[in-house]
């Protein structure tokens, strides 16, 4: 039905044999059917204010399928009204994941929904997630994988949408998936599919799309009025899902933190997560050419000195680090970027909890001796690693003796730092490499149940924008879903 609304805007200054429009409004409403109508009032809300701003000026349209549209007769008046002024019960901002999944349920629950995104093309972010395969949720997603400043905010939301359901939801549209590791799904096929399936989702809940559409400005007096470049439109309930600022190529933009700034919402200071490490010119010398070398760990970020409570809160994950020519990656090093801060300490475990110490005992025990270090480290991580951290790490007094020769402060030195390898990292590298933006509008300003602003009626954000950031591994976008389903219910 958008289709035909679309083919309406883009072709009714130019294509002859058209109907001209306003004048004969109520001969023409008895032919068009309810869905038709509002994704035509939007077309021409948008055309009229930017083309015709004169309500009585004339607008010819092709309406080149109307014998394909189902006779359905509606209300005039409303019609009319919405034709004139835009109306909706709810315009969501930002397209994304978020977005599709609140427009479509809120629909279906028999809301009239404006979508509006600026970009193109349409989930971007979720087309490029999993590399390409969409880890659309994580069996395991619990509030404890998550980082807010309000740890116990989304729990709510995640309680009533589960990943079960959405899991429900991907077999109703018969998209394949599997479990990758740790409770990722992933689609079998591709990431367009989830794309696909919002967007027929949302037909359901004959959304209307306006895209690509810039908002120019939003004002709220008994209702929420959004100037785009393409018209005014107004409602009820305005929702913002703009997401984060991870990746701009995709069409990430701050605008919502700048509404929430608009209307007084604080927002928490902002930074890249779920994002590689960069390691400064001394350590690149030493691991740069080991660049694609990775290895599994147990890994966790820290300031150098960290208190004894601290230690016990840290959070580890065990999971393959990479190193890139730019510093650190991989799945194990992205999940602690969100963890880290400028100064701390990335440490890595390179015997995944088994204690060193053990380890090198039973090494010097066994028969025929143990002669090479690396040689044996090379059992645990890969070669290249093993010989370059053996050089790092070795004094050259204990490299060229037995295993069975070193000292014990040869022995415990080693020990120490094969359970704990630190390295400090000299930043990230940025929002262009992220998958995620840490921080945003503040929880403590917002409804766990419902996600609206405590202090103004029908303001509502939902996915990434708010701060609320989940580990690597489906359960960013299991936020995204559940936020958006606690706000549908709601509007
Ligand atoms: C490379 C990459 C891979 C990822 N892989 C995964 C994964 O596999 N699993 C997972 O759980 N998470 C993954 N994520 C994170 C996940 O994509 C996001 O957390 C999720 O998309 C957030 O959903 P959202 O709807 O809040 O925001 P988005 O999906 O980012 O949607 C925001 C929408 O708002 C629109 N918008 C922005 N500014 C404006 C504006 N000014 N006007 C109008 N519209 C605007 C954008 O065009 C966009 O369509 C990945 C992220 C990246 C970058």
């Amino acid at each position: 039905m958008q289709q035909k609304a679309r083919i309406w805007g883009k072709g009714s200054s130019c294509r002859a044999g058209g109907l001209t429009f306003l004048p004969q409004i109520t001969q023409i409403f008895q032919l068009i059917c309810a869905d038709f109508s509002r994704a035509l009032c939007a077309s021409l809300a948008s055309y009229r204010s930017t083309f015709a701003p004169n309500p009585f000026q004339e607008i010819s349209v092709n309406l080149r399928s109307i014998s394909e549209i189902s006779v359905k007769k509606i209300a005039v008046s409303r019609f009319y009204n919405a034709l004139m002024q835009g109306n909706y019960d709810a315009i969501i901002i930002g397209a994304g994941a978020a977005g599709m999944f609140c427009a479509a349920r809120a629909g279906q629950r028999g809301r009239r929904v404006l979508l509006i995104d600026h970009a193109e093309k349409l989930g971007e972010k979720i087309r490029i997630s999993g590399g390409g395969r969409c880890n659309f949720t994580n069996i395991h997603a619990s509030p404890a994988n998550f980082l807010s400043q309000n740890p116990h905010f989304c729990r709510s939301a995640l309680a009533r949408y589960t990943p079960n359901d959405f899991i429900k939801l991907v077999a109703k549209h018969r998209i394949g998936y599997h479990e990758k590791t740790l409770g990722q799904l992933f689609c079998d096929e591709s990431s367009q599919q989830i794309i696909d399936m919002l967007v027929d989702e949302c037909k359901a809940g004959k959304v209307d799309f306006l895209h690509p559409a810039t908002v120019q400005s939003i004002e709220k007096n008994d209702r929420f009025r959004v100037n785009t470049s393409r018209g005014e439109f107004s409602a009820e309930k305005l929702v913002v899902a703009t997401g984060g600022l991870s990746i701009p190529a995709t069409g990430a933009t701050g605008f919502g933190y700048e509404i929430a700034k608009q209307f007084e919402i604080t927002v928490t200071p902002l930074r890249a997560g779920l994002v590689p490490l960069a390691l400064d010119a001394p350590e690149m010398e030493r691991y740069g050419m080991l660049s694609g070398v990775a290895f599994e760990t147990i890994a966790h970020a820290a300031p150098r000195e960290v208190s004894a409570k601290k230690k016990t809160e840290r959070v580890n994950f065990r999971e393959a680090a990479l190193l890139t020519h730019r510093g650190l990656s991989g799945p194990a090093v992205l999940q602690i970027s969100n963890y880290w801060n400028a100064g701390d300490e990335v440490v890595f475990d390179l015997l995944c909890g088994r204690d060193a110490n053990d380890w090198l005992a039973e090494l010097r025990a066994r028969r025929p001796i143990v002669t090479s270090f690396a040689k044996a480290l090379a059992d645990v991580i890969p070669q290249r690693l093993a010989e370059a951290w053996a050089h790092a790490h070795i004094p050259a007094t204990a490299r060229d003796k037995s295993l069975a020769d070193w000292n014990k402060t040869e022995l415990a030195n080693v020990a120490r730092e094969l359970n704990a390898w630190a390295l400090k990292p000299s930043g990230t590298l940025g929002y262009k490499k992220a998958e995620v933006t840490l921080g945003g509008v503040d929880t403590r300003k917002l409804s766990q149940q419902t996600l609206e602003a405590k202090r103004v009626a029908g303001l509502h954000f939902i996915g990434e924008v708010v701060d609320v950031t989940g580990w690597l591994g489906g359960y960013n976008f299991q936020w995204a879903w559940a936020s958006a389903a606690a706000c549908a219910e709601s509007i």
